[in-house]
């Protein structure tokens, strides 16, 4: 089983994100903004996969199942937490699990396409409000739940029930469109904004990832 950082890697960069391109809202997903922002964040080691839960900051009453740090400042480490119950760590290395189903599986890359977009958002510095930033992550992860054969057990029968039945229903509802890429529909976008799940509004803070390179200057002598 590949690492944590290298399970990271392989879903950023597999061919099945170039399906990952829409508008939902302000908020933007597109193939390259996985397959070389975050990716090369990520190898850079400006983004940092883990397991730890100190880098969550304060003690919750129950792990997420993942979580991006935005707060860091540019060309800081900004953290990528992932819940320790689907690893294996040896010495200082993190390993998926072997165990896991393929379900297990196409959830966890739902879980890295999740984070990875909260990461885009930080990267572009785009302003978004909390219920669209999460919007467009739920929409990607499900999309990319779907992409890696994910199956639910049975129907789902009462779409609007939480944000998740929400995602999976729209995101099979676009990709079965087979559009190469998409604006959400506002009704859409209205609905899931208010089934979603947001942090505090202090943890949406798009400053960056990189440092900005400064403008270049022509020195006339
Ligand atoms: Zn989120």
């Amino acid at each position: 089983m590949p690492t944590l950082t290298e399970f990271v890697l392989e879903t950023l960069t597999h061919p099945l994100v170039g399906r990952l391109s829409f508008r939902y809202g302000a908020a933007r997903v597109y193939p390259e903004g996985y397959r070389t922002h975050i990716a090369g964040c990520v190898r850079d080691g400006l983004i940092r996969p883990t397991i730890d839960t100190g880098v969550l900051g304060t003690t919750r009453s129950e792990l997420p199942a993942a979580a991006f740090v935005m707060e860091p400042r540019p060309g800081e480490v900004h953290p990528m937490f992932f819940h320790p119950h689907s690893f294996d760590t040896s010495g200082t290395n993190v390993f998926v699990k072997t165990t896991l189903s393929a379900n297990e599986l196409a959830d966890l890359r739902g879980e890295v396409i999740h984070e990875a977009t909260h990461a885009l958002q930080d990267w572009e510095r785009r302003q978004l409000d909390p219920r669209t930033a999460e919007g467009a992550a739920y929409l990607a992860a499900a999309m990319t739940r779907w992409l890696w054969g994910f199956r639910t057990f049975g129907e789902i029968v009462n779409e609007r029930c939480s944000g998740h039945s929400y995602s999976l229903v729209l995101a099979r509802r676009l990709l079965a469109a087979g559009t190469a890429t998409f604006d959400v529909p506002a009704d859409d976008v209205h609905i899931l904004n208010g089934l979603v799940t947001t942090g505090a509004e202090g943890r949406y803070l798009y400053n960056g990832i990189r440092v900005q390179p400064r403008r270049v200057r022509h020195h006339l002598r």
